[in-house]
């Protein structure tokens, strides 16, 4: 009877251990939550930190994300100092070595993309530009986000060789339909009447690479920095000589300022959304954004 009782005692002490099998992805921003869900299958147990709607520069650090980041074993953020207004405060709270910068679990995914916009000289982050390491939304443009992918594959099979085949197969599948994805979207945009868009904040540089887009102007005179009144009457002038397509700004920015510009060049406002929804597959998401430019 001991031994039954000891042996039943030893069978659910190990029940936790063959459950907590998986990696424990915390991402900072839901794109990375969505890429790091689908890399990672049932293998990974992935948390996302920011809101599908939150301006990922200025996210709300709710208590719980420092227990969250606590238990982690995998941190993916997007670097470039995107998160660095509310990010390292929580790294630091955790205590938890593993998700620390320098931590065998910290993954910042843009040491995988190629940089767009990184300034030559040093930039002075008090005159309000918040992309003094270079433009850090990337998560917009697929080429960029399949490198993302790739590099995160590589680091679930480091962190748990025995499933390291299926982290290769779930990446051969994400490129499939990434790629099958892009000849529609490629199709779709040369079909456009014109390719100048204007942005509110600085953040489709790659997502006007990746598309062949031409952007034409932006509302904020440096990102980060909100429009003046002689900002915008000097933008309106500018694009009355041109063709733009559309104000493109995420649904977090306020949108009276767009409207009016765009009432006065008659096009139209598109606003999208900066991530995924909660548990939303991410070739789902970057079909609502594609579609809504139409
Ligand atoms: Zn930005």
């Amino acid at each position: 009877m001991k031994t039954l009782i000891s042996s039943l005692i030893l069978f659910i002490m190990l029940i936790p251990s063959i459950a907590m099998a998986e990696i424990k992805v915390v991402a900072t921003l839901p794109t990375l939550g969505a890429v790091a869900r689908a890399i990672g299958g049932e293998d990974v147990k992935v948390e996302t930190l920011a809101t599908p709607t939150e301006d990922p520069h200025y996210v709300d650090p709710r208590p719980d994300y420092v227990l969250k980041l606590s238990k982690a074993d995998l941190l993916v953020y997007n670097g470039m100092e995107l998160e660095i207004g509310w990010l390292p405060a929580l790294q630091k709270n955790a205590r938890n070595a593993k998700v620390l910068d320098s931590g065998p679990g910290a993954f910042d995914a843009s040491r995988y993309i190629t940089p767009l916009g990184v300034p030559a000289t040093k930039v002075d982050r008090s005159q309000g530009d918040v992309h003094a390491q270079g433009n850090p939304h990337y998560t917009y443009a697929l080429p960029e986000v399949v490198r993302v992918a790739s590099a995160l594959s590589d680091k679930y099979q480091k962190l748990d060789p025995d499933h390291a085949d299926k982290y290769k197969q779930r990446l051969e599948q994400f490129k499939a339909t990434a790629k099958a994805r892009d000849a529609v979207y490629q199709k779709r945009f040369a079909s456009l009447d014109s390719r100048q868009i204007i942005t509110y904040h600085d953040s489709m540089v790659y997502l006007n690479q990746w598309l062949k887009l031409d952007q034409v102007g932006t509302i904020e005179p440096k990102p980060g920095v909100a429009p003046s009144p002689s900002h915008i009457a000097q933008l309106v002038t500018t694009l009355k000589s041109l063709s733009p397509k559309a104000i493109i700004q995420e649904t977090y920015q306020p949108k009276a300022t767009s409207e009016k510009i765009a009432k006065l060049l008659n096009i139209k406002v598109v606003a999208i959304e900066p991530g995924p929804k909660d548990n939303e597959d991410y070739f789902v998401y970057l079909d609502r954004v594609i579609e809504s430019f139409f």
